[in-house]
C-alpha cells in the first residue's frame, strides 16, 4: 500500500452537495486542510443533468409559509417540520449566493429573476437557467471551489469503506482508479455526498454512477438508512434509455395524453385543465403539475385499462408540447427538443414525445440530523445520499437542488467544527483497516477464479426483482419475493468471476464494487417497504391502501444485520402543521 494521506476534513463526492460543503468549510476556516474525493470528475456528477431548477421563495405572491406547507403536504406529512422550516428559510439566500458565484439565472422581461411552475408547488418558485440548470449550478460551485487553495482534490478515486476507530469515523479506504492502488485517506471528519442509488432499478433517469455507494458504506458501518422504502418515479422518462424529460416541459404547458388522445389525468380526480400562464390559478398544482407519485400511479392505471402505447421498449403515453410552438420550445426547453430528437427520434415541435414513469430519486438515505451529523461521530452526510428529512414520502420536484445547497453548507460547517475539536488519529489501526480492505478486494475480484458468477447477470436480476417487487405499486407477497431474491443474489455475488485483473482504470472492478452497493441499497429498500404496511406518498401498497398515521407516522430505520436488516422506527417532528389528508395536487 502507498503512503497514507491525511486531512482535517474529507468530503466524499464532488456533486452539488459536496462542492457546497467544501466551499462552506473552506470559507469559514481558511486554515483547515480540506480534501474532496470523487469517483468521477466533479463536473461530471449527476447534479449536472438537472434541467428544471431549484425552488426558493422570491416573488411577492409567494411566502415562506406556502413553500413550507407545499413541502410538508407533498411529503405526505413524513417530513421533519423543523428541517423543512430551516430549509425554506435559508433557500433564497443560497440562490442569491449562487448568482454571486456566477450562476446565470434566467430573467423575466423586467430583469427580475424568472421562476417556473413545478409539480406540487402551488406557486411558481422554481428558479432556472433555461433547461440546463444543474450544469450552470455545478459549474458555478466548481469554479468557486477552485479559489480555495487549501482544498486537495482526489478525482477518480473510488471510496469503498469508512475507517472507524474508537467509535469515530476517521477517514476512508479508496481505490485510486488510475493506478488501482488502495489508499488510506485519514480525516478528522468525513462528509458523504455521494448522491442517490436509482441504478438499483432498471428504468431510471439516474446516471450510471448513481449506485448508492455512500449509503452502502454508512449502512455497513452500522449507521441507519432512513425511509428507504420511498422511491420517486418521475412520470416522464424516455422509454428504453430512461432519459428524463424535465417537469419543466409540463410546467411550460405540456400535456399527457393516452391512446385515445385523451388528457387522461382529468379522469383521476385532478380538476379542470388549467391555464398555467396565470400564476395565481388555484388549480396550478393539479393535472400535469400534480406531484410525481400521483402522476406515475395514473400511468399504471391507464396501463391496466389498456390505454397506453406499446413500443420496442415497453409501454408509454404521449407528452404533447406541440401547442407551445417552436419559439417557446426553443427558448424555454431547448434541451427537451434536443433529447427527444436524439433519443426518441422525434421533434417535439411536430410530434408528441413518448414517456413512461422511471425511477428518479430516493427520498430515503443516511439518517442525519439538521447539521448533517449521523449516529457515527465524525461522519456527516448531505445531498441525495442523506435523509434529513425534508422529502418525507414524496419529494417535490425542484426541492432537491436547493437541499444540496442548504444542507451541503450546514454539513460543511458542522463537520469543520467537529474536525477542529477532535484532532487525534489512531494511525496504526487505520492503516491495518486499509490493508484489510485491499486484501478483501484483491481476493474477491483481482485473483483468477474458475467459474463464478457474472456481474451483469446479478445486476439484471436485482433490477428485475426491484421493479417487480418494489415498483410504483407494491404488495406483501411481491415484496417478500424481492427480499428473498436479493438474499440469494447476495450469496451469489460473493462468488463473482472477473475477466479483467488489471490495475489501471479497471472498469469491471468498479462495476463489481458498485454491485455491492446496489445490493445493500436494494435490500434496505425492499425490507423497509415490506415492513411498512400502509400507503403513503410514493409507497403504495395494494394490500394496505390507506395511510395509517397511528402506526406509521414514523421514519423507518434500516440497520444492516447478518441476514435480514433490522427495521426500527423514529418519530417525525411536527411543529405547526398537523397531519391532514393529502388531496390531489397538495
Ligand atoms: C436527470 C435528473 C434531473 C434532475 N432535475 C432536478 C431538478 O430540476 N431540480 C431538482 O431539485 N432536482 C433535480 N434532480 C435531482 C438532483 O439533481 C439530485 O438529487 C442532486 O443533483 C444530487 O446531488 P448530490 O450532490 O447529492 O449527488 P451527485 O450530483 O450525484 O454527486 C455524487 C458525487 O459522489 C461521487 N461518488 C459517488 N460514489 C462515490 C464513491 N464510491 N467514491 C467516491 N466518490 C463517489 C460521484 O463521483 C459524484 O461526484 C434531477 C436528477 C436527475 C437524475
Amino acid at each position: 500500500m502507498a503512503d497514507d494521506l491525511q486531512h482535517d476534513l474529507l468530503i466524499v463526492g464532488g456533486g452539488g452537495a459536496g462542492l457546497r460543503a467544501v466551499i462552506a468549510a473552506a470559507d469559514a476556516y481558511p486554515d483547515l486542510a480540506v480534501a474532496m474525493l470523487s469517483k468521477g470528475y466533479p463536473i461530471r456528477s449527476h447534479t449536472l443533468s438537472a434541467e428544471g431548477g431549484p425552488a426558493a421563495v422570491i416573488k411577492e405572491n409567494d411566502s415562506l409559509e406556502d413553500h413550507i406547507h407545499d413541502t410538508i403536504s407533498g411529503a405526505d406529512w413524513l417530513a421533519d417540520q423543523d428541517a423543512v422550516e430551516a430549509f425554506v428559510r435559508e433557500a433564497p439566500g443560497e440562490m442569491v449566493q449562487l448568482e454571486h458565484w456566477g450562476c446565470p439565472w434566467s430573467r423575466e422581461e423586467d430583469g427580475s429573476v424568472a421562476v417556473r411552475p413545478f409539480g406540487g408547488m402551488r406557486i411558481r418558485r422554481t428558479w432556472y437557467a433555461a433547461d440546463k440548470t444543474g450544469f450552470h449550478m455545478l459549474h458555478a460551485l466548481f469554479q468557486t471551489s477552485l479559489k480555495h487553495t487549501q482544498v486537495t482534490r482526489y478525482d477518480e478515486w473510488f471510496a469503498t469503506r469508512l475507517l472507524v476507530e474508537d467509535g469515530r469515523c476517521q477517514g476512508v479506504a479508496a481505490v485510486e482508479l488510475r493506478t488501482g492502488v488502495m489508499r488510506v485517506v485519514r480525516a478528522k471528519a468525513v462528509i458523504l455526498c455521494t448522491g442517490g442509488g436509482g441504478r438499483v432499478f432498471p428504468f431510471t433517469t439516474n446516471a450510471a454512477i448513481k449506485t448508492g455507494d455512500g449509503m452502502a458504506m454508512a449502512y455497513r458501518a452500522g449507521v441507519a438508512l432512513k425511509d428507504m422504502e420511498f422511491v420517486q418515479y418521475h412520470p416522464t422518462g424516455l422509454p428504453g434509455t430512461g432519459i428524463l424529460i424535465t417537469e419543466a416541459a409540463r410546467g411550460e404547458g405540456g400535456i399527457l395524453v393516452n391512446t385515445e388522445g385523451r388528457r387522461y389525468l382529468q379522469d383521476y380526480n385532478l380538476g379542470e385543465p388549467l391555464d398555467v400562464s396565470d400564476p395565481s390559478h388555484p388549480q396550478l398544482r393539479t393535472m400535469e403539475l400534480g406531484p410525481r407519485d400521483k402522476l406515475s400511479q395514473a400511468f399504471m392505471k391507464e396501463q391496466e385499462a389498456g390505454r397506453v402505447f406499446e413500443g420496442e421498449y415497453g409501454t408509454y403515453t404521449h407528452l404533447d408540447v406541440r401547442h407551445l410552438g417552436e419559439r417557446l420550445i426553443n427558448e424555454r426547453i431547448p434541451f427537451v427538443r434536443e433529447l427527444a430528437k436524439d433519443y426518441a427520434g422525434i421533434d417535439p415541435v411536430h410530434a408528441p414525445i413518448p414517456v413512461r414513469p422511471v425511477v428518479h430519486y430516493m427520498m430515503g438515505g443516511i439518517d442525519t440530523d439538521m447539521e448533517g451529523a449521523t449516529s457515527l461521530p465524525g461522519l456527516y452526510a448531505a445531498g441525495e445520499c442523506a435523509c434529513v428529512s425534508i422529502n418525507g414520502a414524496n419529494r417535490l420536484g425542484s426541492n432537491s437542488l436547493t437541499e444540496l445547497l442548504v444542507f451541503g453548507r450546514r454539513a460543511g460547517h458542522a463537520a469543520a467544527v467537529w474536525a477542529q475539536e477532535h484532532p487525534e488519529f489512531d494511525q496504526a489501526s487505520l492503516r491495518a483497516q486499509g490493508a484489510d480492505e485491499q486484501e478483501r478486494i484483491a481476493s474477491s475480484y483481482l485473483r483468477p477464479r474458475e467459474g463464478g458468477e457474472r456481474i451483469a447477470a446479478i445486476r439484471r436480476e436485482l433490477n428485475e426483482a426491484m421493479e417487480d417487487g418494489a415498483g410504483v405499486y407494491r404488495d406483501g407477497a411481491r415484496l417478500q419475493a424481492a427480499t428473498e431474491t436479493i438474499a440469494e443474489l447476495r450469496g451469489r455475488a460473493s462468488h463473482l468471476a472477473l475477466d479483467d485483473h488489471s490495475h489501471s482504470f479497471n472498469t469491471e472492478l468498479t462495476a463489481a464494487l458498485e454491485l455491492e452497493s446496489l445490493l445493500d441499497v436494494g435490500e434496505a429498500v425492499a425490507h423497509s417497504a415490506l415492513a411498512r404496511t400502509e400507503s403513503r406518498g410514493s409507497h403504495q401498497r395494494t394490500d394496505h391502501p390507506e395511510r395509517d398515521d397511528e402506526n406509521f407516522l414514523r421514519h423507518s430505520l434500516a440497520y444492516r444485520a447478518d441476514g435480514a436488516p433490522r427495521i426500527e422506527y423514529s418519530d417525525v417532528t411536527i411543529t405547526s402543521w398537523p397531519p391532514a389528508e393529502r388531496t390531489y395536487g397538495s
